[in-house]
């Protein structure tokens, strides 16, 4: 049976939380243990495949097909095990399994309250594969205190007394600001969150206390006798260059020890970090820089598209070089030219995206691309619009669009060069979709399978012909266009393996132009670099040599 430790926030909300839960799984990992961790997010959205990545960051797609909170992308990349559908889980999900249970009737006309139905839910949520691994992260979201969360703090209270004494211990992130006018630290408002939390019955076992300062030792026995803490488990976490030296820095102030310590597992195994130096040697040491340009829509907020900037930085690990981004606005291109806006960026990426806006944009990104012959790496919504741009420019379709945007102008003939798929196959059994489901859930979604072409660019990148990737997305290049594309240059040089749908599409007589229906950067880790981003950064490398 798995070990459990929870981890909770106070004072603040983005202190990095998710950060230090995927740190501390590395550094289990690294003395031996196998891990898994697990998001419990207080909102009422049943999951946060419809809220705004404005609002909320990117969504994060799971193997299994689950739309999940962008932290399990810092889990994934810090361990390299992959989510599941059941390592994330919201109140709005909470509460409607539990009214789902009600209106079928399970429990037997008993009246239904937060204690102890919906937190019964939520233990039986943290107990799912228990029996697979040493030890079980569970990171709650937001800050001890408020309302939504309450019923997740008294769940894993709870679960703590369920489970024999030592099994579960509790770890408790907050800040000390820092004060410049008296040059102080201050630690009173952990103090309120740490009497908060215990005021709800849990007492933290570990105090990680997030400061731009060092935390003097005084100041450390401060915490630790108003926190009702060991001195040797307040561990400090202070600002770090790289989200990646997490696990080297929390290891250094002894985090792993102190919750193997509190777990009194002795003697501790010793820690192998051997992948996290290496991973710190390339990002500190790097030989050069590229500069990429990704041309979207939600450049406001980086967290939007945060795996892949972070897999764009795996592909500079590889390659031994930094990876300089600029995020362009894709609309700008809906006014002006490109070509004064890219000149001088080495590689463009176009990510993916949902609705109309910036998307001729885009398409004129792609062309700049293909026609400068600079590397371009389309994603989702980015290979549809490089294909809607080969059709138009040298297919001869010159409205050619995709029917997301262009249905509604109905009678306005267009050439729906991509479209709204309605039927698929998924293993072995059809999921059919109809144009007015849902909004939440209904995409093609999580890993598919591809065949990739012999002799392909793909098929060389990926050293294979038989790739598995995650998708999220509706809209679908139709292969009805695929003869004229291909005869003009665009290979289908990946396809479902019923080959009915197209999932990478490349250029001949280009160095290095490739659009993926789905979405690499989410399986990309520092330690092992996805492929294509890998080989991207590359091409982007051997055109900044040659400027
Ligand atoms: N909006 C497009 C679709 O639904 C692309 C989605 C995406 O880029 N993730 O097919």
């Amino acid at each position: 049976m798995a070990r459990y430790v929870f981890i909770t926030g106070g004072v603040v909300s983005s202190l990095g939380k998710g950060l230090a839960s995927a740190a501390l799984g590395a550094l289990l990992q690294a003395r031996g243990f196998s891990v898994r961790l697990r998001k419990l997010d207080p909102y009422l959205n049943v999951d946060p495949g419809t809220m705004s990545p404005f609002e909320h960051g990117e969504v994060f797609v799971t193997d299994d097909g689950a739309e999940t909170d962008l932290d399990l992308g810092h889990y994934e990349r810090f361990t390299g095990v992959a989510a599941r559908a059941t390592d994330s889980v919201s109140s709005g999900r909470i509460y409607s399994n539990v009214l789902e249970k009600e209106r079928r009737g399970d429990y037997l006309g008993k009246t239904i309250q937060v204690i102890p139905h919906v937190t019964n839910e939520i233990k039986d949520f943290l107990s799912i594969g228990a029996d697979e691994v040493d030890f079980m992260l569970c990171e709650i979201g937001g800050t001890v205190g408020d309302i939504e969360g309450l019923p997740f703090f008294e769940a894993i209270r709870q679960f703590g007394q369920d489970r024999p004494r030592g099994e579960c211990i509790f770890m408790h992130l907050t800040l000390l600001p820092w004060i410049a006018a008296s040059r102080e630290l201050k630690t009173k408002p952990t103090q309120h969150s740490v009497k908060e939390l215990r005021s709800i019955g849990i007492a933290p076992d570990i105090l990680v206390c997030r400061s731009e300062k060092m935390i003097p030792q005084k100041e450390r026995e401060k915490l630790a006798l108003f926190c009702n803490v060991r001195p040797d488990s307040v561990i400090a976490a202070y600002d770090l260059k790289s989200i990646y030296e997490a696990p080297l820095a929390y290891h250094r102030e002894g985090l792993d020890q102190a919750v193997l310590d509190a777990f009194q597992i002795s003697p501790a195994p010793k820690p192998n970090l051997s992948r996290w130096e290496d991973v710190y040697d390339r990002i500190f040491n790097p030989e050069g820089e590229v500069r990429v340009a990704i041309v979207g829509k939600y450049t406001q907020l980086e967290d939007a598209y945060k795996s892949i900037a972070e897999a764009l930085s795996h592909g500079g690990m590889a390659n031994r070089v930094k990876v300089r981004i600029d995020w362009v606005d894709a609309e700008l291109f809906e006014r002006e030219d490109p070509a004064p806006y890219l000149e001088g960026f080495h590689a463009i990426l176009v990510p993916g995206g949902f609705g109309e806006r910036g998307t001729e944009g885009k398409i004129r990104a792609a062309e700049y691309a293909r026609t400068r012959k600079i590397p371009y790496l389309g994603i989702c919504l980015g290979m549809q619009m490089a294909v809607i741009e080969a059709a138009r420019n040298l297919a001869g379709l010159p409205t050619a669009g995709s029917e997301e945007f262009d249905h509604e102008a109905g009678k306005k003939r267009f050439e729906p060069v991509v479209y709204h798929l309605k039927e698929w196959v998924k293993g072995n059994h059809t999921v059919a979709r109809k144009v007015d489901d849902d909004k939440g859930g209904t995409m093609r979604l999580g890993a598919y399978t591809a065949n990739l072409a012999e002799g392909s660019k793909v098929a060389e990148v990926y050293g294979t012909t038989v790739i598995e990737e995650r998708h999220r997305h509706r809209y679908e290049v139709d292969t009805r266009y695929r003869k004229a594309l291909e005869s003009h240059g665009l290979c289908f040089s990946g396809m479902s393996p019923d080959g009915r749908l197209p999932e990478i599409v490349e250029v001949k007589d280009h160095p290095w132009f490739i659009g993926v229906q789905f979405h690499p950067e989410l399986k990309s880790k520092p330690f092992d670099p996805h492929p294509l981003f890998k080989d991207f950064v590359r091409a982007a490398k051997e055109v900044s040599r040659l400027v």
